[in-house]
């Protein structure tokens, strides 16, 4: 056989970025040129990745929420190795094959209240299939989303999707309609013109960290039903134990009656997404034989996929990553409280679990607000890049800005760090806001470049 994938790495190392520029989207290699993000990486294990010379870096970034149980679980590579050593008949479609039954009964475990599964290949899918299960179980058509939501980019996910940076160039939309995170009289007033077939909203958003206030969830709930509309909890991110709950709307006392999991759940191999469902949704769904494939997906639900998503929960509840999530993300927490209580540049610290926003504000000091200030005039948020970019090339931690035009930074360690993680990441986070406020030409230099490329792009 000549194909030899281990050749072709070995002989092609290196080579990512210039194809990339190339063949794929070549603002992707610029942009990581631009903010010194260009590494090339070799290998991962657990929460680093290490580049081609060895350095190694700390991963509080994690795919996004994909490596909850760690990058490389042997375990989930070991089921993963099962499953392609078995030959399995996968993919048949006209059978009812046993590995999705399996991991819809390990979800559904673990969700009561939710008692059935749609399989798919990624977060937006599950959202969009949430949508449509919404749709046709309450015959409307409107969708309320909240403002700053963030639930994919697929038309009907985009069309609740709250940031204009990603909807714009791609109307027309779907009339949706936003309204404020956490405010239930705004979504009071859109039910009374009894149009609306569901609420979508993210327990905690991606995007700036902003946590719902307690009771929002069950409260949104109560009012959704009187009003004969459901509500879908996109757990895309914050699900698979990331805030210290299997799923983060167990906080509240309620239970969706849609809710949607990717990412995770993936064990950081293979795409897939989920939506798990009340019982009557799903009749109104599939309500007929004719009705069998009435939404349905050629690779939901595939071996790989299904194989991972098992080795996932079974390492989950091995070595207690969402217990654990909950701990780290309180050491986190507190002692990143105590740098915001010292430091001048930090105004918040929020989040819960092991998904914890950093925000930045003005500083007191007269000398840091001058700076301050040319940076906030250029772009809101390159301060926060900045800290990002410091924290990578001198640290080398990876972690991102929790959005466009935000002074946030967001962390999204995967679910298996310690305490040993914990300390190296307040300690650079220290450092680097220490040099900030002291004027450090290393951290403000770096500043001044963004600014220089964000005037120029
Ligand atoms: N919903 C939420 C809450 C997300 O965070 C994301 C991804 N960041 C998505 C949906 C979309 O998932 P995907 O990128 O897999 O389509």
């Amino acid at each position: 056989m000549s194909f030899d994938l281990g050749e072709l790495l070995t002989a092609r190392s290196g080579e990512g970025y210039q194809l990339h520029a190339s063949h794929l989207n070549r603002e992707v290699p610029r942009v990581l040129h631009a903010i010194d993000f260009d590494t090339v990486y070799q290998r991962a294990e657990g929460a680093y990745c290490f580049a081609e010379d060895g350095t190694r870096y700390l991963d509080f970034l994690a795919g996004f929420g994909v490596h909850g149980v760690g990058r490389n679980h042997p375990v989930v590579r070991a089921a993963l190795h099962h499953a392609l050593d078995a030959g399995l008949a996968d993919l048949v479609q006209m059978d009812a094959p046993l590995l999705p039954g399996l991991l819809a009964e390990q979800l559904l475990a673990r969700t009561p209240g939710l008692d059935r599964v749609f399989f798919c290949n990624s977060g937006t899918e599950a959202v969009e299939a949430a949508l449509q299960f919404a749709r046709a179980a309450t015959r409307r058509q409107r969708v309320l989303y909240c403002q700053h939501a963030y639930h994919g980019l697929t038309v009907g996910s985009l069309s609740v999707n709250g940031g204009s940076e990603f909807r714009d160039g791609f109307d027309p939309l779907l009339p949706d309609t936003a309204v404020p995170f956490g405010d239930l009289a705004a979504v009071e007033r859109e039910l009374r013109r009894e149009d609306v077939a569901a609420l979508v909203v993210e327990p905690v958003q991606g995007k700036g960290v902003q946590v719902a206030p307690p009771g929002y969830l069950a409260e949104a709930s109560e009012l959704l039903h009187r009003h004969g509309a459901l509500l879908v909890c996109d757990e895309v991110q914050t699900g698979l134990g990331r805030t210290g709950r299997f799923l983060a709307y167990q906080d509240d006392a309620v239970v969706p009656d849609l809710v949607t999991v990717a990412k995770a759940l993936s064990g950081g191999f293979v795409p897939v997404g989920a939506v798990l469902s009340k019982d009557w949704v799903f009749d109104r769904v599939y309500s007929s034989m004719d009705r069998v494939f009435v939404h349905a997906t050629t690779f939901g639900g595939n071996a790989l996929a299904m194989a991972a998503g098992l080795a996932t929960l079974a390492v989950l509840d091995e070595e207690d990553l969402v217990g654990n999530a909950a701990r780290m993300g309180k050491l986190l927490n507190d002692q990143l409280v105590g740098i915001r209580e010292r430091c001048d540049l930090v105004v918040d610290v929020r989040g819960r679990g092991l998904m914890i926003g950093i925000e930045f504000g003005r500083p007191h000091s007269l000398r840091l607000r001058t700076r301050w200030a040319v940076l906030e005039a250029a772009r809101r948020g390159l301060f926060a890049q900045m800290v990002v970019g410091t924290l990578y090339r001198r640290h080398r931690i990876l972690t991102q800005v929790a959005g466009d035009h935000m002074e946030v930074i967001k962390l999204l360690p995967p679910l298996m760090i310690s305490e040993v993680e914990v300390e190296l990441f307040v300690t650079a986070l220290a450092d680097v806001l220490e040099e900030a406020e002291r004027g450090g030409d290393l951290v403000w230099d770096f500043g001044r470049t963004l600014v220089r490329q964000a005037l120029i792009r």
